[in-house]
């Protein structure tokens, strides 16, 4: 529940407890080593703006903005956000894609102590519903004109279902609808120092330990885990990892990945801003993503998995001569694509591992290649602590051996977000966050680089969107004709891997369709629907009477190599 106190401020009080803080003894040393800021997120960028106003700070399909107008318009949707009634980490929930609207409402939620909600346009009721009711969500903002799916009508239905949602704002809407409010129409009418001045004090209430935004997991038990970010750690981890690969304010960074994922705040908008670099901010679509770099000038890219394929595609020819550097991310890296994206010489290719708990390992610019193609490089804070764990204990195993990654560090979290007793598991005795990725250390030159070598944790990998096994085995299970359920990954060329599940029927066989309805009715976002069905008369067990899943992935990457 919120309170109101004797200033006038919002506080959480139940918050506590359900929030794990950094301990002492870190946080000071994170203060000490310039890891943290006391500065609030949106001061950071407002100051990065005052010094490059008239440089280019995004530039999108829909339209540009220079430094200054974004700092002068964000002021005031956040004034106009004020004015509504909301209050200092009153969470908010996005439903918004990569569109020039979306960075406005990310800063002016910012600079309003909002804290940002970060869930997909493509969830539906069952993520939405749990992530609201989780974190108490005071207001939605969806984008309007998808033709496929009403947003909006949606946001209604999600207020209706809870008692806290209080405001519906929309991105996109040519007019106001009722019951809602257009962002682009927030602080129109506000005089822009009075608009900094309520900004400026909203700021000085921000403790740099508070949460400024929430991010999802992709998570390794059955619902959806909150990623409780802190203003004292997000811009500087963005701020690393942009100073690790040499940008300034010349540099054009595109991105096309969703933005409102950690990778897209973290690596795209806030990475680009703290250096005062221009954000290119492209879709999904590799061929008016190109477009959109081409005539903007991209001269750095974020490559996931699902994009390695247009990489190799000769559409990408046209950006390849204008770009510095390009990080490939999500899954392993063949030679040949890196060849596509280093030449050795202006052309510099290297990778990254990241995950919205923290951790970033990313390729040192002067790595050599075998450590370029083969690991994803080191940890890009001075504080950061990789160990690699022999899974389920705490045994260090030596380099070269296979383990689970864990960390620690000054912007990987203490805890997840109200979820006490999956914490317990999730984190070492000493703090270290488990990762659920497996991985080794690569010794080249005397640095230790570390490489990916495959995960633990159950979920699939669907060209960077993480579906998990367990969440989707429930729901599939809770349909009368299913026995029982299990989901793994099968290869796809394009994405890298798309959901399979192994189902027991309990009388006749379901069509994907029936599936495809059954989980539509349960308000499951599309994309974590199963895309082949392997209907099974019992699913094979290990011997401890475990899912053998091992001989399902087996299974099914042979069905996909022989359908080739
Ligand atoms: P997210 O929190 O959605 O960013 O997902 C983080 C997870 O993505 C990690 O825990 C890994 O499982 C996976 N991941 C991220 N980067 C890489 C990479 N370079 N190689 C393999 N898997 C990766």
């Amino acid at each position: 529940m919120t309170t109101i106190d004797a200033r006038g401020q919002t506080t959480y009080d139940d918050w506590d407890g359900r929030l794990i803080p950094y301990p002492p003894d870190r946080a000071r040393r994170h203060r000490e080593t310039g890891s943290w800021s006391a500065d609030p997120t949106g001061r950071r960028f407002h100051d990065v703006a005052t010094r490059h106003p008239d440089r280019p700070a995004v530039i999108t399909a829909e339209g540009s903005m220079t430094y200054a107008e974004l700092d002068r318009r964000t002021d005031a949707i956040a004034a106009g956000l004020i004015d509504l009634g909301l209050r200092r980490l009153d969470p908010v929930v996005f439903q918004l894609t990569n569109r020039l609207g979306t960075v406005l409402a990310w800063y002016g939620c910012l600079k309003a102590g909002l804290v940002p909600v970060a869930t997909l346009a493509a969830h539906r009721m069952h993520e939405i519903g749990h992530v609201s009711r989780t974190v108490g969500a005071v207001a939605h903002i969806v984008e309007v004109g998808d033709p496929s799916f009403d947003l909006l009508r949606f946001a209604h239905e999600h207020a209706a279902g809870g008692d806290t949602v209080r405001h519906i704002l929309t991105v996109g809407a040519p007019s106001a609808e009722p019951g809602s409010i257009r962002l682009e129409d927030l602080g129109l009418d506000v005089d822009a120092s009075a608009a900094r001045g309520f900004v400026e004090a909203i700021e000085r209430d921000i403790d740099p330990q508070d949460v400024v935004a929430f991010q999802l997991s992709g998570g390794t038990t059955g619902v959806p885990k909150v990623i409780p970010r802190i203003h004292a750690e997000y811009w500087n981890n963005a701020e690393m990892y942009a100073r690790w690969l040499g940008w300034d304010e010349t540099s054009r960074v595109a991105h096309l990945i969703p933005i409102i994922h950690n990778a897209g705040i973290v690596c795209g908008l806030h990475a680009s801003h703290s250096v005062g670099a221009c954000l290119v901010l492209a879709t999904a679509d590799a061929a008016s993503a190109f477009d959109l770099m081409e005539r903007a000038g991209a001269t750095e890219v974020l490559i996931g998995h699902g994009h390695y394929q247009a990489v190799m595609d000769p559409g990408f020819d046209r950006v390849r001569d204008r770009l510095r550097r390009v990080i490939l991310s999500g899954a392993k890296v063949s030679a040949e694509l890196m060849a596509r994206v280093d030449d050795g010489e202006s052309h510099w290719g290297g990778q990254l591992f990241g995950m919205s708990e923290g951790m970033f390992a990313v390729t040192p610019l002067d790595a050599p290649l075998r450590a370029r193609v083969e690991t994803v490089g080191t940890p890009v804070a001075p504080d950061d602590e990789v160990r690699i764990l022999e899974p389920g204990t705490e045994t260090e195993v030596s380099d070269g051996v296979v383990g689970e990654l864990c960390c620690r560090g000054p912007y990987t979290i203490s805890g997840y977000f109200d979820a006490a007793e999956h914490n317990r598991s999730a984190f070492t005795a000493d703090g270290f966050y488990r990762t659920g990725d497996l991985a080794t250390i690569v010794v080249i030159d005397d640095v230790r680089y570390v490489s990916i070598e495959g995960r633990i944790k159950d979920l699939i990998n669907r060209g960077g969107e993480k579906i998990n096994a367990e969440e989707l085995e429930f729901l599939l299970v809770e349909h009368p004709g299913i026995d029982d359920a299990a989901v793994v990954a099968m290869p796809d060329p394009r994405l890298g891997e798309k959901t399979c599940a192994y189902l027991v029927a309990a009388q006749g066989e379901l069509s994907l369709a029936e599936i495809r309805e059954h989980l539509t009715r349960l308000g499951v976002a599309k994309f974590k629907w199963p895309e082949r069905l392997e209907w099974v008369p019992a699913l094979p067990r290990t011997t401890v009477n475990k899912i053998d899943k091992k001989s399902l992935r087996a299974d099914i990457a042979d069905k996909v190599l022989a359908d080739r």
